[in-house]
């Protein structure tokens, strides 16, 4: 038995933030960070670890009972709640102060050869974005070997349809309803263009 994995994988913990709450402003505000992060992201961690207490979930990793939970009615909280735990950690990652710009070559490559140009898929993330009708996630991922843009409702996310996630937006109002109220275009054009954290994306091509 791997006791190291078993420490690691319950209860989860809530990542840290990898920036100072104020440190995404004035796009995001500190405000908003102390209620998503503080309030809504650790939620979703301390109800995560009520839920698989003493379940055969408790000493799983978060990727395994997300995938092993996906589409089963009688698992929906457990799943809610593990996907949220995760996809949260990696929009923080997505973000970065001082943001945006030009992603490096090896992205730069990809994204052109997908949508054209960096603005198009900029363009095609934003679109998604207003598309999603309600609560939930747009997604730059790999696809094989293409790069696409999804959205995904509420907790759900790419990883349990064989699609590797790059980079998330996230689309609920909680995420910039404090910021701009009911205007998540400029809420997402604004990450795009000073937050979106293109060498996360980079990396995660693997
Ligand atoms: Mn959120």
């Amino acid at each position: 038995m791997n006791t190291d994995k078993i420490k690691s994988a319950s209860p989860h913990a809530l990542s840290s933030l990898p920036y100072a709450d104020n440190a995404l402003s004035p796009v995001i505000s500190a405000n908003t960070i102390g209620f998503h992060y503080g309030k809504h992201h650790k939620a979703y961690v301390d109800n995560l670890n009520k839920l698989v207490a003493g379940t055969d979930f408790a000493n799983l990793p978060l990727e395994k009972i997300i995938t092993q939970t996906a589409g089963k009615a009688d698992k929906t909280a457990i799943f809610n709640n593990a996907a949220q735990t995760w996809n949260h950690t990696f929009y923080w990652r997505s973000l970065r102060p001082k943001g945006g710009g030009g992603p490096p070559a090896v992205l730069k490559q990809k994204i052109e050869a997908s949508f054209g140009t960096v603005d198009a898929c900029k363009q095609e993330l934003a679109t998604a974005a207003m598309a999603q009708f309600g609560s939930g996630w747009t997604w730059l991922v790999l696809d094989s070997a293409k790069l696409k843009v999804v959205k995904t409702g509420n907790a759900d996310g790419p990883m349990t349809t064989g699609m590797k996630p790059l980079l998330t937006i996230d689309v609920w109002e909680h995420a910039y309803y404090l910021d701009y109220q009911n205007r998540r275009k400029d809420y997402v054009n604004a990450v795009l263009d000073n937050l979106i954290h293109w060498d996360f994306a980079a990396e995660n091509l693997g």
